[in-house]
C-alpha cells in the first residue's frame, strides 16, 4: 500500500489545481469523484444493486444509470439517498483501496471533497486541506462551472464547513493568489511527504 495523502477542500477551493500541480511532480492522484462515476458504470455491480433496489427508471435505455433520475429522487427523499450510499460507499472504497495499492509513485494522493464526510480520511497518513473564503469558491465555481452564486452557495452549505475542515486537516494550504502562489506552498509539501513516505517514523 502507498503512503497516502488525503487533499481536500470545499467546491472551488482549488483542490483540481493542486492535484494537477502534484500530478506534475510524478505523484499518482486518485480521484474520489471519478472513482464514484467508475464504480456505477454499466456492468459494474455496484449499478446492479442500484437497479435492484430503485426498479426500472433508474436506468437509462442504453443501460447506463440515469444519474438525473436518481439525484432528483435522492434530493426528495433522504432515505433513498441513504439507500444509494449504502451501495455507493463501500464499492467507491474499495475502488480506492485497489488503486492506491496499485501506485507506483513514492507517495499517493487522494483527492475527495468529501474526505472527512465520508471517512475516506481513514485511508491516508495525511491530510492537506486547500483553503478559500466562501467569497473566493463562489467567484471561481461559478467561473468554472456558470453556475450562479446562489446554486454555489446551496452546495458549500451542505458540505463539512471550512472551521472544521481547518481542524481536522494536518496541512493546511490558503489559495487566496495566484496560482504561482499556491504551487509555491506545494512545493516544500511535496518534499516533506517525499521524506515522509521514505521515512514514516520522523
Ligand atoms: P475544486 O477542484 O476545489 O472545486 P478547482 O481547482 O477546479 O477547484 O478551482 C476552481 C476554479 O478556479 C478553476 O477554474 C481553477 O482553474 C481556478 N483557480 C483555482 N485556484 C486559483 C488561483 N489561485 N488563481 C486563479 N484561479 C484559480
Amino acid at each position: 500500500m502507498a503512503w497516502v495523502v488525503g487533499l481536500t477542500g470545499g467546491i472551488g477551493s482549488g483542490k483540481s489545481a493542486a492535484s494537477a500541480w502534484f500530478e506534475s511532480q510524478g505523484i499518482t492522484v486518485i480521484d474520489a469523484d471519478v472513482v464514484a462515476r467508475e464504480v456505477v458504470q454499466k456492468g459494474q455491480p455496484a449499478l446492479a444493486q442500484i437497479h435492484q433496489a430503485f426498479g426500472d427508471w433508474v436506468l437509462q435505455d442504453d443501460g447506463e444509470l440515469d444519474r438525473r433520475a436518481l439525484r432528483e429522487h435522492i434530493f426528495k427523499s433522504p432515505e433513498a439517498r441513504q439507500t444509494l450510499e449504502r451501495i455507493t460507499h463501500p464499492a467507491i472504497r474499495q475502488s480506492i483501496i485497489q488503486q492506491l495499492s496499485q501506485a507506483q509513485s513514492p507517495y499517493a494522493i487522494l483527492v475527495s471533497p468529501l474526505l472527512f464526510e465520508t471517512n475516506q480520511h481513514e485511508l491516508t497518513q495525511r491530510t492537506l486541506l486547500i483553503d478559500a473564503s466562501e467569497e473566493l469558491q463562489i467567484q471561481r465555481a461559478s467561473q468554472r462551472d456558470g453556475q450562479n452564486a446562489m446554486q454555489i452557495q446551496k452546495i458549500i452549505a451542505a458540505q463539512m464547513p471550512r472551521a472544521q475542515k481547518q481542524q481536522s486537516a494536518d496541512d493546511i494550504v490558503l489559495n487566496d493568489g495566484h496560482l504561482d502562489h499556491l504551487y509555491q506552498h506545494l512545493a516544500p509539501l511535496h518534499e516533506r511527504y517525499l521524506r515522509l513516505a521514505k521515512h514514516p517514523d520522523t
